[in-house]
């Protein structure tokens, strides 16, 4: 017999990155079928009857956009046509995303405040309030804020910076990245007073990578016929022109085909279930990384704001001096288990567990126990009992 033992992963590979996310059979399916001429009316019903859907999702009835690019397409859409060079903006700082944001719309030739906060607690949202009130001359002409920074796994409660705004009764518009909580938190873009939200595919839609959606609000329409920044495929102005199909370009007709089943899918178990099953499972990834650090040496929670922890990804801190390089490779590389890296300065300090998109219990059951096994395998120290404490949240 041979010795060597051959160990590349079988199985089906689990896949708890915050993005990509798992790609349900379901989808892959419906996206299994020839393509089809983008100005045929049946495929522009299909395009209409996903984009009421989305506006379902979004939580509004305002105008709809949707880009074949990824989330920064939509990003730099959104600067693009809502300001001119030199406009100022406030951006409310989350983690790493919040930052990347911020520069590009630098880049694009905006100023750019920020409000800096603790990535462990969140911002105080005071500090927001105060710097509107300062603002009596209203330069600032938009706040940029990331809804659930996926850096951090830390939620921004968007109600409140709403609240600011009208406190100190500013006509700032408010923009929000909803990339990694459409479709697996609770969102509302017109009860939240949201005038342009960016969301993409490839997280709580479940899709490929490569669709953006943009709800802009009537008031952010009205702004954007002022903006003066250089746009033409991002151009919102051109592609309502271009009716029926609203695409500058190939309109990408496969991505549709998937969100329709999306769509279908989101809407069978209903969207309040559908949120309540990431409160549950995020609970329990909470529980389990809150039993490895129980003796305060083990991984802890990176977010230190109870009410503020997402519940479709859970950043987890490594012990002092203990990178998380080597327990990730041994996921990926011996059990076939995809984690989500630190982002940024956080490069190694931490490791994140998505659970957003279609996940169910025995898959994030199997993400934690293997995620002790590749602990245990890299010789990073934990308490036992992770996976015990998320089947007790499971079953409480
Ligand atoms: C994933 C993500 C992005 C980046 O989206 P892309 O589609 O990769 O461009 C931006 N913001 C947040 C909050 C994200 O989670």
């Amino acid at each position: 017999m041979n010795a060597s033992v051959n160990t590349k992963p079988r199985g089906r590979q689990f896949f708890n990155n915050p993005g990509p996310t798992n790609i349900p059979d379901r989808i892959l399916r419906a996206m299994d079928r020839p393509v089809m001429d983008f100005m045929a009316p049946e495929f522009l019903e299909i395009q209409r009857a996903c984009m009421a859907g989305v506006k379902r999702v979004l939580k509004t009835d305002q105008t709809l956009f949707a880009h074949a690019s990824t989330g920064h397409g939509a990003w730099e859409a959104a600067v693009a046509n809502l300001f001119s060079p030199g406009d100022t903006v406030l951006v409310v700082e989350t983690g790493y995303f919040s930052l990347s944001w911020k520069e590009m719309a630098e880049t694009l030739g905006i100023k750019v405040e920020t409000v800096a906060a603790d990535w462990r607690k969140g911002v105080d949202i005071a500090k927001v309030a105060e710097r509107l009130s300062q603002d009596k001359a209203h330069e600032i002409k938009a706040i940029l804020a990331v809804h659930n920074e996926t850096a951090t796994g830390l939620v921004l409660p968007l109600p409140e910076i709403r609240r600011a705004l009208d406190d100190a009764k500013h006509p700032a518009l408010l923009l929000s990245d909803t990339i990694s909580s459409l479709g697996s938190m609770e969102y509302k873009m017109d009860a939240w007073g949201i005038d342009v939200t960016i969301g993409g595919s490839q997280k709580g839609l479940m899709l490929p990578t490569g669709m953006a959606i943009t709800g802009v609000s009537a008031k952010a329409m009205e702004a954007s016929r002022k903006s003066k920044l250089p746009k033409y495929y991002f151009s919102w102005e051109l592609m309502e022109a271009r009716k029926p199909q609203r695409f500058i370009g190939t309109v990408p007709v496969h991505f549709f085909f998937g969100l329709q089943e999306s769509l279908k899918m989101l809407e069978e178990e209903g969207l309040d279930s559908v949120f309540a099953r990431h409160a549950r499972l995020a609970e329990a990834t909470r529980a389990a990384v809150r039993a490895w650090g129980a003796d305060g040496k083990g991984p802890t929670l990176y977010g230190q704001t109870p009410d503020r922890l997402s519940n479709s990804v859970t950043t987890v801190l490594m012990p002092e001096g203990v990178s998380s390089d080597g327990m990730r490779k041994a996921a990926l590389e011996r059990f076939n288990l995809s984690l989500g890296g630190g982002l940024g300065p956080l490069m190694g300090k931490v490791f994140r567990i998505g659970h957003m998109g279609d996940l169910n219990e025995p898959m994030l059951l199997g993400c934690l126990a293997t995620t002790e096994l590749a602990m245990k395998t890299a010789g990073v120290p934990f308490c036992p009992g992770g996976v015990d404490a998320a089947i007790q949240s499971l079953a409480g």
